[in-house]
């Protein structure tokens, strides 16, 4: 990939509260189309907003923890365009003086750390959802309009272009929900929330590709677009300004205009909202409300409770997890819980594509597969096998256990199993004893097969050792 790649994300995030922005119709509840909705989401004429203070917090608490200036009075503007989302011509949002500017987020990949710095924060209101019935936006027979959406609070982030690949805009992005979750802004476990545009430039004019959800999809669109735009410029062709969206059934982008300038949306200030002041004696008990964020508290895992830097990176990569951790770190040895939920909890989250609190998982549940590890009753490649199962069902780790028969052999029930693979395998002690490091592998599997999985395979490998070198 071209060394000339920059790519700049505005992306929206929804604000946890429970009612709009400008009006007291619920969030979330009734899912019939145009049932949560007021003269004011709806945009009649006369309607007038009023601010949630929750949302705004919501915003100073974001500005803040990406380390942005926040400006002493805020205010609110029309961006003005003509579509039926959003009836009464306008959305409300932030233009000249928004709730943050010149912050950055810092994240790490493929262990680099990598600064992005942040342009801007502002609050704004979601318009409403368009169904177009019968075909594509050209070509429908008539369009169907949801506003249960509308006036929704979204906070938006612009980054500068500072983002160099796909997936570094992916890391960026998971980096960003991280610090809302810990915020308690946002609800990760609906990645279909985070919406981004991308400008991306590949060394000529920039495109902007629009409407991309999710981490995954932010990867695919740009890893087109950047294709595209090279393909375009071995052709000797030039890349054009314009504004592009992405199709994720096709994974491709296609030209839909080209771009607008900011002046063509025609900004004027709210004229029925007033000026927000943030007051510093508000500000800091905004300030003080924002908890240990991911960063800080993967540099303490390493420091206070001795995990390596990917352990504590995994766990903090899941505000639920992390507060798992931080009970059980209580208890039970520090590391065999960095153990069990670094390694085989993450891996069963990522695999069912859950989030903790999604997962059938709590701390009772993996005290016990703990518990029951601590006192050699499993090994941790059993407790591996339990919480894969008790993950996705709401099952008892000790019943999971005996349905599978797990047990820890260990002592002489081992020490028999040792003898019997070394007398069955002389060929493999052989070569072991004549330095071949990978007949002792061998050897150790044919141990765990025998023990059904149970026998811990550093004890095996330990006992064979002292029993080939007698
Ligand atoms: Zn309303």
């Amino acid at each position: 990939m071209s060394e000339e790649i920059k790519i700049g994300l505005e992306t929206h995030l929804q604000l946890l509260t429970d009612s709009k922005l400008f009006c007291g119709c619920p969030t979330t509840g009734e899912d019939n189309p145009n049932s949560r909705v007021c003269p004011t989401c709806l945009g009649m004429p006369g309607a007038r907003p009023r601010l949630n203070k929750r949302a705004v917090e919501m915003g100073i608490k974001v500005a803040l923890a990406l380390g942005c200036e926040t400006p002493e009075e805020m205010n609110f503007s029309r961006k003005t365009y003509f579509y039926p989302d959003m009836p009464k011509n306008f959305q409300i949002t932030q233009f000249s003086v928004p709730v943050g500017k010149n912050g950055e987020v810092t994240m790490e990949l493929d262990g680099k750390e990598k600064t992005v710095r942040i342009k801007r924060v502002h609050i704004e209101e979601d318009p409403g959802k368009t169904k177009h019935v019968g075909g594509a936006v050209t070509s429908s027979d008539y369009v169907l309009v949801d506003y249960n959406r509308s006036g929704i609070p979204l906070c938006e982030i612009v980054t500068e272009p500072d983002l160099k690949s796909p997936e570094e805009a992916r890391a960026f992005l998971r980096k960003l929900a991280d610090i809302f979750e810990y915020l308690e802004v946002y609800d990760s476990s609906d990645e279909g929330t985070i919406r981004s545009d991308a400008n991306v430039s590949t060394g000529g004019e920039r495109a902007e590709v629009k409407n991309i959800t999710g981490f995954k999809d932010t990867e695919k669109a740009l890893r087109y677009e950047i294709r595209r735009q090279e393909n375009l410029k071995k052709r000797g062709r030039e890349v054009e300004r314009e504004t592009r969206a992405y199709d994720d059934s096709s994974g491709t982008t296609k030209s839909l205009r080209t771009k607008e300038e900011e002046a063509d949306y025609g900004y004027i200030f709210e004229p029925d909202l007033t000026k927000i002041e943030i007051r510093s004696d508000w500000k800091e008990r905004l300030g003080e409300e924002i908890p240990e964020l991911p960063h800080e508290k993967k540099k303490r895992y390493v420091k206070e409770h001795g995990l390596s830097k990917e352990m504590a990176a995994a766990i903090c990569s899941d505000f639920d997890l992390a507060k798992c951790f931080e009970a059980l770190a209580k208890e039970k040895d520090t590391k065999l819980v960095g153990n069990i939920l670094s390694g085989p909890v993450k891996k069963v989250l990522n695999y069912n594509e859950i989030r903790f609190k999604e997962s059938e998982l709590n701390r009772e549940k993996l005290r016990k597969v703990v518990e029951m590890v601590e006192s050699d009753e499993i090994t941790e490649r059993n407790a591996e096998m339990i919480i894969r199962d008790i993950a996705v069902e709401d099952k008892d780790p000790e019943k999971v256990k005996e349905e599978k028969g797990f047990g820890k052999v260990t002592g002489d029930k081992l020490e028999g199993t040792v003898e019997e693979v070394v007398k069955a395998n002389k060929e493999a002690v052989k070569d072991y004893k004549q330095g071949k490091d990978e007949a002792l592998n061998h050897l150790v599997g044919q141990i765990m097969k025998k023990s059904g999985g149970n026998a811990d395979p550093q004890d095996a490998r330990k006992l064979l050792m002292e029993r080939i070198e007698e």
